[in-house]
């Protein structure tokens, strides 16, 4: 414990709380919760768990054993950890990922909740001043990150959402799955998958006014998800990628005229929204976020080029 104790010495931290991901080679998690912590003026501790592919149910007994206070789940077992927890709330089970555990009232059940859903809807009021309400949205990914967003913009009121998966059998099966979870919903959205090669990603991004992405294609700073071609100054353009935090295809739309943004505010918020399950107060948002930009200004740009961050939460 000593090693992951923020206040030097050996002091033991009242609680500990965790991210578990693969590889999790950087996070802006620990930051973004540690302060947090601190300006609660709370004695408690987040770290870092690189848990492999296939091990996420061992890491929820883990949570049991330890008594860690809770976990933030990332890449690559949102999934995995929907079908090992105890219990779940409605948004975790709507989207089938868990990003986020904590403990059950009477401290006897882990519970299962995604805040990528709250988040994302925040981050895209926040950095571009709308919601999906009546939009044609088109989806980039079919991992944990793109069900939270398929599931947020079909309860804001998207018209349609196209999800372009690189395996179309994963976007076939998010479809399918988001489809029975709006069951006896009014206004649910048109919904459909599309595979990521071919003409037909562009031409849903020409006919869509919401581009949204859940890859971590970007995060190089040099690739860009789709086509040049398909993207148009009637686009709206959300890169859940944060590192860069002008990632090129956000760059490549705001100089077409598009709205766009990266995925910064989306982490902040989707933290808070844990910080505050957690510890039951508020979450100190600014402190939060001054602490990200820093770690992202210094820490993360000082390493960049030295190891793969497609990991990255
Ligand atoms: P995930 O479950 O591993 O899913 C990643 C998705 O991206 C998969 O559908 C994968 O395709 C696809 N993909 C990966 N590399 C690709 C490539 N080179 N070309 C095309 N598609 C590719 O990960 P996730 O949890 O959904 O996270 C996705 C991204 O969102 C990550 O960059 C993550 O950091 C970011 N994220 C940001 C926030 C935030 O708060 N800003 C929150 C959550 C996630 P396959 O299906 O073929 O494997």
């Amino acid at each position: 414990v000593a090693s992951i104790d923020p206040y030097g010495g050996t002091e033991v931290p009242e609680r500990v709380f965790g991210i578990i991901g693969y590889p999790l080679r950087f996070t802006l998690s620990p930051i973004i919760h540690n302060t947090a912590f601190r300006e609660a003026g709370l004695d408690w501790v987040y770290a870092v768990f690189r848990v492999p592919p296939g091990e996420a149910p061992k890491a929820v007994e883990a949570m049991k054993v330890l008594k860690l206070g809770g976990l933030s789940v990332t890449i690559p077992h949102k999934e995995a950890v929907f079908s090992s927890v105890d219990s779940l709330t409605p948004v975790a089970a709507a989207t089938r990922a868990v990003n986020t555990l904590s403990w059950s009232e009477d401290a006897s059940l882990v519970v299962g909740d995604n805040t990528d859903v709250a988040g994302f809807v925040r981050g895209l009021e926040t950095s571009l001043g709308i919601s999906a309400e009546g939009r044609n949205v088109v989806v980039l990914g079919s991992g944990g990150a793109a069900r939270a967003v398929v599931w947020a913009v079909a309860q804001q009121g998207a018209l349609s959402v196209t999800v372009a998966g690189r395996t179309p059998s994963r976007a076939v099966a998010l479809v399918e799955s988001i489809t029975d979870a709006l069951q006896g919903k009014p206004h649910s959205p048109r919904l459909r998958a599309i595979g990521t090669e071919g003409p037909r990603l562009k031409e849903a991004c020409l006919e869509s006014d919401l581009l949204i992405n859940a890859t971590p294609v970007g995060s190089d700073g040099t690739s860009i998800p789709v086509p040049r071609e398909a993207i148009h100054g009637g686009l709206y353009v959300y890169d859940l990628v944060y590192s860069p935090m002008r990632t090129p295809l956000v760059e490549i739309a705001a100089s077409s005229g598009a709205g766009a943004a990266g995925g910064l505010e989306m982490l902040i918020f989707q933290g808070a929204l844990q910080f505050e399950q957690w510890s039951g107060g508020d979450a100190p948002i600014d402190a939060m976020r001054r602490a990200a930009l820093a770690e992202l200004a210094t820490g993360l740009q000082n390493r960049s080029g030295t190891a793969d961050k497609s990991g990255l939460k």
